[in-house]
């Protein structure tokens, strides 16, 4: 993906999807879908970015190749409060009280699950 695809990304809509997620409608109509699990897990923080992501018993399971359901989220992967930073990013409060993360719509464009830079973990999950 070029960098001009996304520099200067803004979102006409942010939302939730029926599953919990979180959706970006893009203003040139491109839709991306995350997992709160993908957002935790890429983290910006400097913490998180330190350790290679935080050290979730989710984020480790779903290393092994088999899918893990959960009915139930960890504290760490629920999402407490989303406020606005300025008007380029957005700030989750995780349930673990996290809270140290900064996502820029260019940083969430740039993490877009379906524009081919999926990691494979997600890439390989079978629909649902
Ligand atoms: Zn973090």
């Amino acid at each position: 993906m070029e960098l001009s695809e996304y520099e200067r990304a803004e979102p006409a809509h942010l939302g939730w999807t029926d599953a919990g997620d979180v959706r970006i409608v893009w203003k040139d109509a491109h839709e991306s879908v995350y997992p709160l699990a993908y957002l935790r897990e890429n983290c910006p923080c400097a913490s998180c970015r330190g350790t290679h992501g935080p050290p979730t018993t989710l984020v480790r399971q779903s290393r092994g190749g088999l899918p893990i359901v959960q009915k139930t989220r960890p504290p760490s992967m629920e999402v407490k409060t989303v406020v606005p930073v300025g008007n380029y990013a957005i700030r989750f409060t995780w349930g673990d009280g996290h809270d140290g993360g900064i996502y820029s719509w260019r940083l969430l464009r740039s993490l877009c699950p379906t524009t081919g830079s999926r990691p494979d973990h997600l890439a390989t999950a079978p629909e649902a």
